[in-house]
């Protein structure tokens, strides 16, 4: 296990994967223990790292992630099956926007895809949370840009820039969950399922 992690890690480095940071994974690794969750949907399987180390928290948690990239859909199967975890975690292959979901609730959403696509994400698969289920975002400082965005000059930087930022004010105004951001890795938001009947 623990060298299957490096190796992905080297594989990450060498392939430009961009996998979490350290910080965060251990981060929502201490949340997936402490508050007992069971049940993980992410987006943006990349090659599996994350998934993997979410689904060894403990013997129970069960990971559905989905990618969209071949190669690395490819890539993710086969560390999936190395660590032995092909009952633990299910991957499939597919864009999220376009993946049908039924009967199924999730105790945690893991977003880390598109960035431009945040706000879809959220919205889309907000409705496949348990009660007092938890939406987790990656990469919301956008390696230091965000919260920068008037100084960017490449127009496609910004204008991704300039969602994570709307993506922000999104969950800060968002009614229906509460929302805290960490300054851990590339910066993380928690936002949790407010009881409706409150
Ligand atoms: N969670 C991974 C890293 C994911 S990188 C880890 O930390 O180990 C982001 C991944 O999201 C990329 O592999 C990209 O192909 C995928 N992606 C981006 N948009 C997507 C979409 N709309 N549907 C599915 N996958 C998407
Ligand atoms: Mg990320």
């Amino acid at each position: 296990m623990k060298e299957l992690i490096l190796e992905m890690e080297e594989y990450a480095s060498e392939h430009n994967v961009p996998i979490i940071e350290k910080d965060s994974i251990k981060f929502i690794m201490k949340y997936i223990k402490t508050n007992n969750i069971k049940n993980i949907l992410e987006i943006g399987s990349a090659i599996g790292y994350s998934s993997i180390l979410m689904a060894s928290v403990d013997k129970d948690v069960m990971v559905t992630t989905i990618e969209r990239d071949n190669t690395r859909y490819m890539e993710c199967l086969k560390n999936v099956k190395k660590c032995n975890f092909e009952g633990k975690i299910n991957v499939v292959f597919q864009d999220a926007l376009e993946v049908n979901l039924t009967n199924v609730k999730y105790d945690m959403i893991f977003i880390d895809a598109a960035k431009g696509q945040y706000m879809k994400f959220f919205e889309k698969f907000k409705y496949f949370l348990n009660d007092n289920g938890v939406i987790i975002t990656d990469n919301l400082k956008f390696h230091g840009h965000v919260g920068k965005s008037k100084n960017i000059e490449s127009k496609n930087l910004r204008g991704l820039v300039e969602k994570i930022e709307n993506y922000i004010e999104f969950l800060k105004d968002n009614k229906e969950f509460e929302t805290n951001f960490y300054d851990v890795g590339d910066g993380i938001s928690v936002s949790v399922k407010k009881d409706e009947k409150k």
